[in-house]
């Protein structure tokens, strides 16, 4: 039997890479726009973007109720950067909305600097080997709560962590299609 697809929340940002990523493994993957699309889904990613204007098209869209449902059912999430940012139990300063509080993370906007500011950088996965990471406007974890384990750090703070079902990491691995982090979602998926 083949299995349900991971759905990709596809109102703004890089929703197209991860597909492509995922399509390109064979792993069936569809974007996730309504409630209707998030019903069909066994996993659900949300990408890199804006996190303010996804905060605002996903409630806009009523899928912030939904989303937070099927994880603390079970479903297995993962989000990067701005999805990251979304999925945390604190923004640093944001007062426009309410993270989802899916995982018991602490993140400060752009930490890194501005835009020209991106960079690239070789990071070790604990458990699963090497990868490269492109951070653009990422988010830095200040703290994160006992129960998360930090699956990779760069210069001392944590980029990659998880909780459970949920997985997030605060750089892009669809650039440069790199494809670790999918690979633990399935796995999570999969269990
Ligand atoms: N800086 C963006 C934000 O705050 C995140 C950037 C990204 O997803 N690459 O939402």
């Amino acid at each position: 039997m083949q299995m349900k697809p991971i759905g990709v929340l596809a109102l703004q940002g890089d929703f197209f890479e991860h597909i492509r990523l995922l399509t390109e493994h064979d792993v069936p993957a569809i974007e996730v726009r309504s409630r209707g699309d998030l019903a069909k889904c066994s996993a659900l990613i949300i990408p890199g973007g804006e996190s303010t204007t996804m905060a605002h098209l996903m409630q806009t869209a009523g899928l912030e109720g939904g989303i937070k449902k099927r994880v603390a059912e079970g479903m297995p999430f993962y989000g990067t950067c701005a999805g990251a940012i979304l999925a945390a139990k604190k923004v640093i300063g944001e007062k426009r909305y309410r993270p989802l509080g899916l995982i018991d993370i602490c993140v400060e906007r752009n930490a890194y600097g501005r835009q020209a500011d991106s960079f690239e950088a070789a990071l070790e996965v604990k458990g699963e080997g090497k990868m490269n990471g492109v951070f653009i406007r990422s988010p830095v974890i200040k703290k994160a709560g006992k129960k998360v384990e930090v699956l990779s750090s760069l210069s001392g703070k944590p980029v990659l962590v998880r909780s459970g079902n949920v997985l997030c990491g605060t750089f892009h691995p669809e650039t440069e299609s790199q494809f670790l982090c999918h690979k633990l979602l399935l796995k999570m998926a999969s269990k």
